[in-house]
């Protein structure tokens, strides 16, 4: 089974502590703790491993102390996002610098790349609801960064961190999967089918509207098979396999410049480009790929140019 970058359990989010305001000041004073810096929705990086800032560290930031995310327990220390928002670059030693998640996750390992997602992902969320939904009034921080609430006590909303779902699927007849080419891709890179699902639909019917939209494929049952934050800024990217139940493509809309079945021999020949092998779209491929007799898709160690998005979602950096 391939890697999926970006998720994992790799963090005990130690949630009760959110909700015991004595217990969390001592946390976030405790020398013991660490820090996750973020800025312009940036992750500090010290080579290939997310920097983990002690006090001494982030003792010109003092500031931004109280309005700290707590992320969890990790090897018994806590360990909480800090959001700086100077106009300048924080200067943390020139061993360590700010880089966007997009460039850096391949290379992070698995639990550094999913700490980063989730704080990353916490800070967005915050910066974007500094007022209330409802009454436009301040937000104020609650809960240790997982509750932002309403300072007008009389309209007293809460907004909780928001994901944003999205289905991606590889729609499969026998040997054949049916992928897809956005326009700002580069040529003869394909990928599978993505779209976000909307209110009043279940995932099963955003698949079979995304599919016929996007290619005019009708599809048949779905079965789940894995899925990926993707926090650019806020999506889950939740994976399926769907039966294709015809065969003539037609883009209905232009999400898609070029949408073709694919066969595994032209896989295995290198005329395509799939995503990148840490996306959960490369995972969907891989798991139909490999249920037939011989090499795995790993095995074949295709050629991969840069390529980001596991779908078709992501519109920030
Ligand atoms: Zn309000």
């Amino acid at each position: 089974m391939s890697d999926i970058v970006l998720s994992g359990n790799y963090i005990d989010r130690h949630s009760l502590l959110r909700v015991n305001p004595e217990a969390l000041e001592e946390a976030r004073a405790d020398p013991a703790t660490r820090f996750v810096a973020i800025w312009q929705s940036q992750c500090l990086v010290m080579e290939t491993r997310i920097a983990l800032l002690t006090h001494a560290n982030i003792v010109a930031y003092k500031q931004y102390l109280p309005d700290s995310t707590l992320l969890g327990k990790l090897d018994d220390r806590n360990v909480f996002a800090l959001a700086l928002d100077t106009e300048d670059e924080p200067d943390f030693g020139a061993d360590s610098q700010f880089v966007s998640l997009r460039k850096i996750s391949s290379l992070l390992d698995a639990a550094d790349a999913g700490l980063a997602a989730f704080a990353k992902a916490m800070v967005a969320w915050q910066y974007n609801h500094q007022h209330c939904g409802v009454c436009g009034s301040q937000n104020l921080m609650s809960e240790a960064g997982f509750v932002m609430a309403c300072k007008d006590p009389v309209c007293g909303h809460r907004s909780f961190p928001r994901l944003d779902p999205a289905v991606i699927v590889l729609v499969h007849n026998k040997d054949r999967a049916l992928l897809g080419r956005q326009s700002d891709w580069p040529e003869r890179r394909f990928s599978t089918i993505a779209g976000f699902v909307e209110p009043g639909e279940s995932l099963e019917d955003a698949i079979r509207r995304e599919v016929e939209e996007e290619t005019n494929i009708k599809v048949g049952d779905a079965t789940y098979c894995a899925s990926q934050p993707w926090p650019f800024p806020a999506a889950l990217m939740i994976g399926f396999h769907a039966q294709g139940q015809s065969e003539d493509i037609r883009l209905n809309d232009s999400e898609l410049i070029e949408a073709r079945w694919v066969s595994r021999e032209e896989i295995i020949s290198g005329d395509i480009f799939l995503p990148t092998r840490f996306s959960i779209a490369y995972h969907l491929v891989s798991t139909w790929f490999d249920q037939y007799d011989g090499p795995s898709l790993e095995a074949l160690n295709l050629q991969q140019p840069p390529f980001h998005s596991p779908g078709s979602t992501d519109s920030s950096k």
